[in-house]
């Protein structure tokens, strides 16, 4: 079987030319995939009978099945099972005005962040374009919500796949596609240097938003937590964040998650603070208040320690906002459902 939502609309019409079909008919079958959520062959009316035929019989439009939600007032879990029987967590985000999807591009993760749920089983596999592009799809069926933000900060290292990630994010930003706007998509990348120079280096992957998680702005701290984000220091890491090509007014996101009397000092605060130096056009701060992990040392700070550290950013001229992300507070952090066992587990936090 062939997977639908793997392929771009230029490799799809080469397909159906080599099958002795007009290349237009994939524009028509990808409209009914993507603009009408359609995913029965069969019900694609103005494809001939013999089309229909021939994509029953070789493709499919799904990779994922829905094993169980978890809904909440303003987000929403699942977790999906993929063909080779792994799982992989989605969550929707309910937001005033709009929505926001957040995506998992690996099944576990290599960087092993020690306060990180989906770092405990290591890294499983890549997901696939069409297992990224399906969740989408999926939550969306389920859901019928539109859905116009996706943040890759879900299940694993982005920037680890990016050949997939880049190729799904073609799929979510084009007008054949699914077709949201740039800037609403964002990648979190735990900072792997060649990743982000790749993506500074590609025409489409630089147009989306980036986000890096700093977690700490002392090199050997950061290396503790983060203990397999081997490539580069966090100097060159912020050297190339610096001259990462963005739009006037864009700005790169800097995700810190503030772990209690760890990593939320004010020595910690200035020192973000000196990272940043005089770029703080460039730049802007989300803190995310820990979520507790079963079994994982770690805890959120206090509001007012949380707020001090804020002041202490805003104090410097740098724009810094407080996430209290509602999927991550609702259900904890992405890889939390999956790492749990049972259902129940996660319900009686
Ligand atoms: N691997 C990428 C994207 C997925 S993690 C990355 O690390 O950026 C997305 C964000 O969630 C990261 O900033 C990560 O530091 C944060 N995070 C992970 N576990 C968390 C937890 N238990 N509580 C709060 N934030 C967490
Ligand atoms: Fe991987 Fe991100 Fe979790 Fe670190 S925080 S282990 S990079 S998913």
């Amino acid at each position: 079987m062939k997977y639908l939502p793997g392929y771009t609309l230029e490799e799809f019409r080469k397909d159906l030319e080599n099958s002795g079909f007009e290349p237009y008919r994939a524009d028509q079958v990808f409209n009914w995939l993507y603009k009408r959520g359609e995913e029965d062959f069969g019900a694609m009316t103005n494809l001939p009978k013999g089309l229909r035929q021939l994509l029953a019989s070789r493709y499919t439009a799904s990779s994922l099945s829905l094993i169980e939600s978890i809904k909440a007032p303003d987000s929403e879990k699942f977790l999906f099972r993929t063909r080779d029987g792994q799982t992989v967590e989605t969550v929707l985000i309910k937001e005033r005005d709009h929505n926001t999807l957040c995506v998992s591009s690996q099944i576990g993760c290599a960087v092993g962040c020690r306060f990180c749920a989906t770092a405990i089983d290591g890294l499983v596999r890549n997901l696939k374009t069409e297992e990224i592009v399906d969740q989408y799809l999926k939550v969306r069926k389920i859901t019928s919500e539109d859905i116009r933000n996706v943040v890759f900060m879900g299940m694993g290292e982005p920037l680890a796949n990016i050949k997939n990630v880049r190729k799904a994010v073609e799929i979510l930003i084009s007008r054949w596609g699914l077709d949201l706007s740039k800037r609403r998509v964002t990648i979190s990348t735990s900072g792997l240097v060649s990743g982000i120079r790749k993506m500074a280096e590609d025409p489409l992957l630089r147009e989306v938003n980036l986000a890096v998680s700093i977690n700490s702005p002392f090199e050997e701290e950061r290396s503790r937590l983060m203990p397999l984000m081997r490539e580069g220091s966090l100097e060159e890491l912020m050297e190339e964040l610096k001259s990462f090509p963005l739009k006037p007014y864009r700005k790169i996101t800097l995700e810190y998650v503030l772990l209690s009397g760890l990593n939320d000092t004010q020595d910690h605060a200035k020192a973000l603070a000196s990272l940043i130096g005089t770029s703080k056009k460039r730049f802007k701060v989300n803190l995310i208040p820990y979520n507790p992990v079963p079994d994982l040392p770690f805890a959120r700070p206090s509001i007012k320690k949380i707020l001090e550290f804020q002041r202490t950013l805003w104090d410097r001229g740098i724009s810094t906002f407080v996430r209290f992300s509602k999927g991550i507070q609702t259900f904890g952090a992405c890889g939390q459902l999956r790492a749990s066992r049972s259902y129940a587990k996660i319900s009686n936090q």
